[in-house]
Parts: structure tokens; C-alpha cells; sequence
């Protein structure tokens, strides 16, 4: 009996104690709880945001050195070698038989094994798109 009551009634998202009666939306067995879990949400999500923001800025540095050097071409695990994360990127798009990758203002290609087209767009910014030009 107790059993198939916590089956309906459900557990704290916090502290996994079995809830109270009540709404049956209820997600937390009290206000501490709640607390505690958004706290700690809030929490995680930042951590995310910073450690996201950091792999951007260090990517975006790594582009620009290249871009600097006239390097427009390098192999994928080079680039991965220097520490570049090919999962910060702030946008995408296809572009012909190639997928081309942004960080902010630089935008490169990238095949099986190869970065390449490593350049800076021409129109640096705007505010809903990032990088405008074609
Ligand atoms: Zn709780």
C-alpha cells in the first residue's frame, strides 16, 4: 500500500523523500528543498556558462593567431592538438558541398580531415546574425 502511494505521489527532486499529499504537481517535499535544488541549478548552469565562454574566447584566439600567421588551412587534429574545441562555435551553416563554422568574426570550412578557408568576415558583426556577409 505504502508502496503504490509513492509510486503516485512521487519524490522530492532535492532530498528524494517521498512527497507529501498535495498538488500533483508538487516536486518538492518543502520550501528548503526547493531552495536548495534551484540554488544548486543556478549554480551548475554557470558553471556551464563560464567554462562555454572560456572555450569560445580561447577558440577565437586560436583562429586569430592563425589568421594573423596567414595560416588559412590545418588539419583537424593540429587544431584539436592546440586545444581547439570544435563544439564552441557560435554559428553554422552549409555552404555548397562544405559545412562553414564561425567563432564570432572568423569562419573556416571543414572536410574529413581539413580546417581550411580559415578567414576573417568582412562584415565583423551585427546583432541577430553575428556574421552577415556570404
Ligand atoms: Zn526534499
Amino acid at each position: 500500500m505504502e508502496e503504490r502511494n509513492e509510486e503516485v505521489r512521487g519524490r522530492c527532486l532535492e532530498c528524494g523523500e517521498v512527497l507529501p499529499w498535495g498538488r500533483s504537481d508538487m516536486k518538492f517535499c518543502s520550501q528548503s528543498c526547493r531552495n536548495r535544488w534551484h540554488y544548486n541549478e543556478d549554480g551548475r548552469f554557470q558553471v556551464i556558462r563560464k567554462k562555454t565562454i572560456r572555450s569560445l574566447d580561447r577558440n577565437h584566439s586560436l583562429l586569430d593567431s592563425l589568421v594573423a600567421r596567414g595560416i588559412r588551412r590545418i588539419a583537424v587534429p593540429d587544431l584539436e592538438q592546440m586545444g581547439y574545441k570544435f563544439e564552441c562555435i557560435t554559428s553554422y551553416r552549409k555552404a555548397g558541398k562544405h559545412a562553414e563554422y564561425r567563432c564570432y568574426d572568423i569562419r573556416y570550412c571543414v572536410s574529413d580531415s581539413n580546417v581550411f578557408k580559415i578567414e576573417r568576415c568582412r562584415q565583423p558583426y551585427s546583432l541577430a546574425g553575428l556574421c552577415e556577409d556570404p
